[in-house]
């Protein structure tokens, strides 16, 4: 009966490692001897229950414990795919402007022209350049050209809409897709982007500087053979609103090919 027990109760403890197993052990085989057993049987029951009592308390106790511990582990699994997500958010962007840098831009405009090829909606290009930009940095310094492209990006983020993909391309030149809008829709968007601009000017000093933009859109169009060939003819369509005197929107549909 005493072993029998004594087993039992090891089995019970078994979740309390080795040395709590020993020490109640230890505490019992006490307790056998000091208490008359087995005469006083009933007593000792009790003091074997009060002891696995204790052990179903500590045993909570731990459990508890566990769960505390699992929780701090999904914690840090969410903080480690909240830092994932930051470290990819940085991988693809601009640093000085925080807009989508060149190389996820042209990704995503391969993803664009596929599935405006696959699904047949509308989707145009904008690409755009700052107005004799090396004489801003010649006469006013390179800090105040940093300052002219962030106030630049700034009106292309304020004035896109959640769909649009924006980029700093290099150096003073911007790029942007525009899904679901056509030719008409992008020439205006630009226009738009282009007087904001005008009107803002940049402080040297007292004095708000005025600089312009020259922008070219392109709508895709089944003709272009891919996506570099519409950059292309957006590119082209920037090339003559610098031609034609700068400040100014050209649509690559009325570019000569
Ligand atoms: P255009 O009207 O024909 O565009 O004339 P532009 O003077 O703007 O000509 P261009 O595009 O050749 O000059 C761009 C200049 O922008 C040259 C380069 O030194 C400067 N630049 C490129 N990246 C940066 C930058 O991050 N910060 C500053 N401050 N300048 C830059
Ligand atoms: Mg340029
Ligand atoms: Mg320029």
């Amino acid at each position: 009966m005493n072993r029998l027990l004594l087993r039992q109760l090891k089995r019970a403890t078994q979740l309390e490692g080795e040395a709590a197993v020993e020490r109640l052990l230890a505490e019992l085989k006490l307790r056998a001897r000091t208490e008359s057993f087995p005469s006083d049987m009933n007593r000792f029951l009790l003091g074997v229950g009060e002891l696995l009592e204790r052990v179903s308390a500590s045993y909570d106790h731990h459990e508890r414990d566990v769960e505390l511990h699992s929780l701090s582990l999904a914690l840090s699994s969410e903080e480690l795919e909240a830092a994932q997500r930051e470290l990819l958010r940085l991988s693809r962007s601009d640093r000085m402007t925080q807009l989508w840098n060149r190389g996820y831009w042209q990704e995503r405009l391969q993803e664009e022209f596929q599935r405006a090829r696959r699904f047949g909606q509308p989707v145009s290009l904008l690409i755009f350049d700052i107005d004799h930009f090396k004489r801003i940095n010649d006469q006013y310094g390179h800090p105040v050209g940093d300052q002219v492209i962030c106030l630049v990006a700034d009106v292309l983020r304020t004035c896109s809409r959640q769909v649009d993909i924006c980029a700093r391309y290099g150096g003073e030149e911007f790029a942007a897709i525009l899904p679901g809008t056509n030719e008409d829709g992008a020439f205006h968007f630009g226009e738009s982007l282009r007087l904001k601009t005008e009107a803002l000017g940049f402080s040297a000093g007292e004095q708000a500087v005025p600089f312009t933009i020259s922008i070219g859109v392109a709508e895709l169009d089944d003709s272009f053979p891919d996506a570099g060939n519409w950059l292309v003819r957006a590119d082209h369509a920037l090339y003559d609103a610098k031609r034609s005197g700068r400040n100014r929107t050209c649509r690559s549909s009325q570019s000569p090919r």
